[in-house]
């Protein structure tokens, strides 16, 4: 029916389930998943194309994905799940939303790339710059990765300095200049987190942890940076978000000692508020990169911001950057349907969702008396087993990881689909009405009574 059944998978429903206890969803079989991921291990390394999705997180045999429609996925086994996930993000009208089907099946009619302009791309960052009225030039690239590396090339280019300044927890894609550990301490001359990345390269990227603006105030004043880049809220060390004044105080900062101030909004953009981290925080960034979303689940992301900047980019400037598949008509049409659905009242609906949903987890934690906090912006959130919100990523990681490891498990077999890591923000969609947010609940009740029992 949507054209995304890719496995040959029975999605014509679950059948009564078979499982042990009545309070379990999912089948126990996962036989098509393990055949598949079998196979997958001989041709992919870990068996995947992307680490997370290997499930080194958590353990177990990965979700392998058959169908998704609305608010569910359904796996290779035919189980079926609420879904959270959300393609990481991108799926923010949920799975295979009609319009953006319709958008792309028309669009492609006409072709499917030709490397050369087409208007669809100046209709989509005409839609950019509305929301987001700082990126007034951009460009379009084909992952959130390509469209961080370039910031730094063109942050270095323009400041004529060589230093990044980023924080603990934040990942701006795998360029090997952001693939830094972050150190304990105040801050840490880069250490690559990676083998293959020179270590010439990562001493040019400093970090500092979230929320800590004395450590980037002394850092900023030491060494001349280019860019001060951070996630305006941290999506990708679990769900962190900045103090009153770390924004700001980051904004004065970078004024004061030259550098340019960097929005990550790979993650954040079109779900912490309708206008992204401008309007959230009012704090106007250099630059911005944009992804996830604005593809509505095809490859595409953007990095812009102000023209003066952006006139610097080849071939208006000297400062290159190129993508044969960039602006590809697909995902421009996926991108603008996306937008286009995505008004300011289908965003406040669906931030009201995410709130019922994250007040629910802590009635339920608080009724399981388990240390937990929850929380989110607009249309993304997360949680922490942890009594105390986490304000930086060494706050996160003394949250309890065990029980995460049993709750994620346990909420799996009852047909509830979160971020296999406690690292990892969760998100909701359009497609999420009451009733599968009271299914998530009442699942995610008897999910988190299992794990406290120390069962899955
Ligand atoms: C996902 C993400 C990226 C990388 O985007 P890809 O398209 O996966 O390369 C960069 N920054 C942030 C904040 C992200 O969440």
């Amino acid at each position: 029916m949507t054209g995304f059944s890719t496995t040959g998978a029975d999605t014509t429903g679950a059948e009564p389930t078979t499982a042990a206890t009545a309070d379990v969803l999912t089948t126990t079989s996962t036989e098509r998943s393990a055949a598949i991921m079998a196979r997958a291990r001989t041709r992919f390394p870990g068996g995947v194309n992307s680490p997370v999705r290997a499930f080194g997180g958590v353990g177990g045999e990965p979700f392998v994905a058959a169908r998704g429609e609305g608010a569910r996925v359904w796996d290779a086994d035919g189980n079926e799940y609420i879904d959270y996930i959300l393609s990481w993000g991108p799926m923010v009208l949920g799975h295979a939303p009609r319009v953006v089907l319709d958008a792309v099946s028309t669009v492609m009619q006409n072709g499917t790339s030709f490397g050369m302009p087409t208007g669809l791309e100046v209709e989509l960052a005409d839609r950019i710059t509305a929301r987001m009225p700082h990126v007034e030039m951009m460009r379009f690239t084909s992952s959130g990765t390509e469209a961080a590396m370039t910031i730094a090339r063109l942050a270095r280019a323009a400041t004529g300095r060589e230093h990044i300044l980023k924080f603990e927890g934040c990942y701006h894609g795998h360029a090997d200049g952001f693939l830094v550990r972050a150190g304990s301490g105040v801050a840490t001359l880069g250490l690559p987190d990676s083998p293959g990345v020179p270590d010439a390269l990562a001493k040019l990227t400093l970090t500092c942890r979230y929320n800590d603006l004395d450590a980037v105030a002394k850092i900023a004043r030491e060494i001349p940076l280019a860019a001060i880049m951070l996630e305006p809220i941290v999506g990708n060390g679990g769900f962190i978000e900045p103090t009153a004044d770390f924004i700001p105080g980051l904004r004065r900062i970078a004024d004061e000692t030259g550098a340019l101030l960097v929005f990550d909004e790979v993650m954040t953009g079109f779900r912490i508020a309708f206008g992204g981290a401008r309007e959230r925080f009012d704090v106007v960034p250099d630059l911005t990169a944009l992804g996830k979303v604005i593809g509505g689940g095809l490859p595409v992301a953007v990095y812009g911001g102000r023209a003066d900047l952006m006139q610097r980019i080849a071939p208006s400037g000297s400062v290159y950057q190129a993508g044969t598949l960039s602006g590809n008509p697909l995902a421009m049409a996926a991108g603008i349907a996306t937008l286009d659905a995505l008004t300011r009242d289908v965003h406040e609906a669906i931030t009201a969702q995410t709130a019922r949903l994250v007040q629910g987890m802590r009635d339920l934690a608080a009724r399981h008396g388990v240390p937990f906090t929850a929380s989110h912006a607009g249309s993304m959130w997360g949680f922490f087993f942890r009594a105390e919100p986490a304000i930086n990523f060494d706050d996160a990681k003394q949250s309890d990881t065990a029980l995460f490891k049993r709750f994620f498990h346990a909420a799996r077999r009852r047909g509830v689909s979160l971020a296999p890591s406690p690292y990892e923000a969760a998100f909701m969609s359009a497609a999420h009405g009451d009733r599968e947010i009271d299914e998530t609940l009442d699942r995610l009740d008897r999910a988190l009574g299992a794990a406290l029992a120390g069962r899955d």
